[in-house]
């Protein structure tokens, strides 16, 4: 059995729950909600879901998390979506004026409601490398997205969504500019800028899970961190 935890202080943690509780058998894996350094402790691998990531710092930070968090992703997998995409980001723009605290973990710089606000929330069908069906494109659900405004290392990082630039917010003519990056993986994490748990499709919960449990549960971490797709 592997434990996937998902960080549940603020934002869209129990679509997450519901997404990995359907694929539960298939994958061996239990999804409790983490909201203390003792629940997180119990966990092979984390989400942190989106929604404000400002807030969920500041809660991590109130629950006695950030320190443990912080720890927990130098050794184990976790994934990011939305907030939880800056939070796993080196650096970030368009702080809240008091600032923001990051976690780290994935060597990007990124914008805070990079396509704009509420009202300029957007889908957009993808093309994501490693899904099954790959024929079928996922729905990206942007909500006051952040954009990948560039990499910071030279260490290898593995694209695996891009926005087609005909669908992006605002033109970008060069089909490499970082800001089309949409999802991506470093060493032993995800992050992608949408959010896959508010679909009906557990496609991306399938990703993540099968990735870590390729490995039978034993070394969970150093499978997701070399697999090929
Ligand atoms: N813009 C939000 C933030 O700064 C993220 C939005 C989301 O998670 N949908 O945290």
């Amino acid at each position: 059995m592997i434990t996937i935890g998902i960080l549940a202080l603020q934002g869209a943690f129990a679509e997450h729950q519901t997404r990995l509780q359907n694929l539960r058998l298939k994958h061996k894996i239990t999804a409790p909600l983490v909201k203390t350094p003792e629940d997180l402790q119990r966990c092979d691998a984390l989400i942190i879901p989106g929604g404000e990531s400002t807030t969920i710092a500041l809660l991590a930070r109130l629950s006695g998390l950030l320190e443990p968090l912080k720890e927990f992703i130098r050794v184990k997998p976790v994934w990011g979506t939305c907030a939880g995409a800056i939070l796993l980001s080196q650096s970030v723009t368009n702080a809240k004026k008091d600032g923001q605290e990051l976690l780290g973990g994935i060597d990007v710089d990124i914008a805070r409601n990079g396509w704009g606000s509420q009202v300029e929330s957007f889908e957009a069908p993808l093309d994501v490398n490693g899904l099954s069906d790959p024929s079928v494109p996922f729905t990206g659900i942007f909500i006051r997205a952040p954009v990948v405004l560039g990499l910071s290392t030279d260490a290898p990082i593995r694209i695996i969504a891009r926005l087609p630039p005909h669908l992006l917010p605002e033109p970008i003519d060069d089909p490499n500019d970082p800001r089309t990056i949409v999802a991506l993986r470093q060493g032993l994490h995800l992050l992608t800028t949408f959010h896959p748990e508010l679909t009906q499709d557990d496609r991306f919960h399938d990703y993540f899970a099968r990735h870590l449990c390729d490995c039978g549960g034993r070394r969970t971490l150093s499978c997701f961190a070399t697999s090929t797709n």
